[in-house]
């Protein structure tokens, strides 16, 4: 059973405090860069946490500061069985806990359809064109 609730607890924290420390998610529109406040998406907290490592210094900002949890997978919301099961984000080879279910899934859960589930880059696009619609 997966706890989303926690995941949206945590992850809304998260992107609270890289806010209000000046850190923004970076789109790239057209070409050119452009910066948005972090904001957990309810349905998908799991695309929240691919947001903030494609940053590096905001997940080492989160880090120093101790805010980086190791008791609960970063894609479901549950306990990892043995804390030590780690997704390696595939740009910046940042890695985090995950339960034993999504490490064997090999993906994150996620609520959308997408055809090729196993591409987390397929993901991010995803949610970049959904972020994309939100602001037009
Ligand atoms: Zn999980």
């Amino acid at each position: 059973m997966e706890d989303i609730s926690q995941l949206n607890l945590y992850m809304g924290a998260l992107c609270k405090t890289l806010n209000d420390n000046g850190f923004r998610q970076k789109l790239i529109l057209n070409g050119e860069p452009r910066y948005i406040d972090y904001k957990l998406d309810r349905l998908m907290p799991d695309l929240t946490v691919m947001h903030i490592t494609s940053d590096v210094e905001a997940f080492q900002f989160l880090t120093s500061k101790g805010l980086i949890r190791n008791d609960i997978c970063h894609f479901c919301g549950e306990a990892p069985i043995d804390g030590r099961k780690t997704f390696i984000e595939p740009s910046h080879k940042i890695a985090f806990s995950i339960c034993n279910h999504c490490y064997a899934k090999g993906i994150p859960p996620t609520k959308i359809d997408v055809r090729n589930t196993g591409c987390l880059v397929t993901l991010f696009f995803v949610t970049l064109t959904i972020i994309l619609l939100r602001l037009n």
